[in-house]
């Protein structure tokens, strides 16, 4: 398995978690941009960005962003922003479908 975001899920490369179920995980971006800057991923490889959403997966998603909103009360962060890249040209360098928190 070649995805960083996987292992990272697996618990096989180590990181700096906030927050775990069955289905995501969130934890900090190793180089970050903003003072907070964690990232949430489904467990799941989703690998085809925002683009790839269906009516299959898109659970997942809703669940995201339910786990953004208890994560930024718990931060108490009432101002931030929610960034998902989709594409190399747009900026996206890990293909496992994941949301930045800023
Ligand atoms: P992208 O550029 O694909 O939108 O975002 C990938 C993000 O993953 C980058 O902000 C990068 O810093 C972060 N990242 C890459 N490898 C690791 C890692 O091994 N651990 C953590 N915590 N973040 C990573
Ligand atoms: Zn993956």
């Amino acid at each position: 398995m070649e995805c960083i975001f996987c292992k990272i899920a697996a618990g096989d490369i180590p990181s700096k978690k906030l927050y775990e179920d069955d289905q995501v995980l969130a934890f900090y971006d190793i180089q970050p941009k903003a003072p907070v800057h964690f990232l949430v991923i489904p467990k799941a490889h989703l690998m085809d960005g925002a683009a790839g959403v269906t009516a299959d997966n898109s659970g997942v998603i809703a669940h995201i962003f339910e786990v953004i909103a208890k994560l930024t009360k718990e931060l108490e962060l009432s101002d931030f922003r929610v960034i998902t890249n989709n594409g190399a040209d747009a900026g996206q360098t890990v293909s496992h479908l994941h949301f930045h928190v800023l």
